[in-house]
């Protein structure tokens, strides 16, 4: 078995996007489906105006969070200038690649000759390359390469398929520019073959760059990669996703409350599908499961309510308490209300579960069990069989000794009998006594978690009105 090298290659412009840590996982799953391979982080980082470093602080936190481990030495682009250059001069040297002197005018005037003829070929510059005094000079030009116009070049993409492009339709791009920098086209290139990438998994928006970047491969005799461009990810309304349709910083998820297996399972079925009823799946059948030339070719839609059932799920399972209790060490809230009364969290937890979309969900839940200074609102009013019933029942209650779950539910149904009554009218009411509302849990999981003490403080608030 070739061991496969993949990379995941992100320009540090911005925060680590949910669309580009799906890139991410797919490179990983590729690359842990083959036991000798490798998978390379590469920091693209030459285009200084843009990139910052917070920003690649937050897209390798993001990627860790997620479990998306990587080989230890993460290759930096701006590192590595002088490799890319001494490639371009290569280039040049074997007239793979020429000098340009043309000015921004002329570039200008020739664009938009081309964009007028849809017939013509793609290179901008078309005197500089014949011209000697040019191909002489020491300085002061930019070094192209040189594609032919004639004839077309095929791509077998394993997800796009078959992709040919008429030489004509591509452009001389620029290898180094003036001040000797060089470009993305050219650095992505060098620093893949340095690294033995031999896949390449990327978004599709780089489709058309693939055809460029191919030439570099072919004028120097190095091995060209596999590839997979992987369609991008939409919102609901099929526009490309963004902040506009909610969260789609990694981080930001985490510090909602989402979980890594829920955002990975979320992730994996855009665009495929393990072929089993439930679309529950772990990274390890993911492995085990995924083949990318299943992979749909049309961009796939992100959605949030998907999300919130995969993460409820998870969060529900046996280790969700601990993860509840983790992330809440993250957040200054939780983590001060901990230090309060842990046993309380905790049980808050263990009611609401069921319902929350994300851990975050908590954070105004808390609330009214943590008011040391509720007030009952006495201006509501309740029936007169509550009233009637409301003293007995407080009795019962104050006499529970052993405070769990089980004492309060078997309190709380032997009044019901003894007294013959439906639930409603006595719980309605009760719930509103602790709370203030009438939706909310079970009664005796109010109980249960204000304790018997604040319990019964919160129903000796209430004045009996005629
Ligand atoms: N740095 C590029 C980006 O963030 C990716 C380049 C590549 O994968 O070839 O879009």
């Amino acid at each position: 078995m070739t061991p496969i090298i993949t990379r995941f290659a992100p320009s540090p412009t911005g925060n680590l996007h949910i669309g580009s840590a799906r890139t991410a996982l797919i490179n990983f799953i590729v690359n842990q489906q083959n036991p000798l391979s490798k998978f390379y982080i590469r920091i693209e980082d030459t285009d200084k105006e843009r990139s910052r470093s917070e920003f690649s602080q937050n897209i390798l936190k993001g990627l860790e969070w997620l479990g998306l481990n990587w080989e230890n030495e993460i290759q930096i682009q701006s590192k590595r200038i002088k490799r890319h250059q001494e490639i371009a001069n290569k280039l040049l040297e074997n007239k793979f690649a020429y000098k340009c002197i043309c000015s921004e005018e002329k570039l200008k005037t020739q664009r938009e000759l081309i964009k007028s003829n849809k017939n013509l070929s793609k290179k901008i510059c078309t005197e500089c390359k014949i011209n000697s005094e040019v191909q002489d000079l020491k300085e002061g030009f930019v070094i192209r390469i040189k594609i032919p116009d004639d004839g077309s070049l095929k791509i077998e993409d394993k997800i796009q398929g078959n992709v040919e492009v008429l030489n004509k339709e591509i452009d001389d791009f620029i290898l180094l520019r003036k001040d000797h920098s060089p470009t993305y086209m050219l650095s992505v290139v060098v620093d893949d073959n340095d690294l033995g990438v031999n896949f390449i998994i990327r978004g599709d928006d780089h489709l058309n760059n693939t055809f460029r970047q191919n030439y570099i491969y072919k004028y120097l005799n190095w091995n060209s990669p596999v590839y997979a461009h992987i369609p991008l990810i939409h919102g609901e309304d099929g526009s490309k996703l963004s902040k506009r349709h909610g969260a789609v910083d990694v981080l930001d998820f985490k510090e909602k409350g989402y979980l890594p297996e829920a955002i990975i399972n979320n992730l994996i079925l855009l665009g495929w599908s393990p072929g089993k009823e439930n679309e529950l799946i772990d990274i390890n059948e993911i492995i085990e499961k995924f083949e990318i030339t299943k992979l749909s070719k049309s961009s796939s839609i992100f959605s949030y309510k998907k999300l919130n059932f995969f993460n409820n799920y998870y969060l529900r399972n046996q280790s969700g308490l601990n993860k509840f209790l983790e992330y809440c060490k993250n957040n200054k809230k939780l983590k001060d209300l901990i230090l309060k009364n842990e046993n309380k969290i905790k049980t808050i937890f263990e009611v609401y579960k069921k319902d929350l979309n994300n851990f975050a969900e908590i954070l105004d839940i808390v609330d009214v069990y943590f008011d040391k200074n509720f007030k009952l609102d006495q201006n509501e009013v309740f029936s007169d069989e509550f009233k009637s019933l409301y003293k007995d029942f407080l009795n019962s209650i104050s006499n529970i000794d052993n405070w769990d779950r089980e004492n309060i539910q078997n309190t709380i149904s032997d009044f019901l009998n003894l007294k013959n009554i439906k639930f409603p009218i006595l719980g309605k009411p009760i719930r509103f006594l602790m709370t203030n509302s009438y939706n909310g849990p079970s009664i005796s999981d109010i109980f249960l978690i204000l304790g018997k003490k604040d319990s019964i403080d919160r129903l000796n608030q209430y004045i009996e009105k005629n």
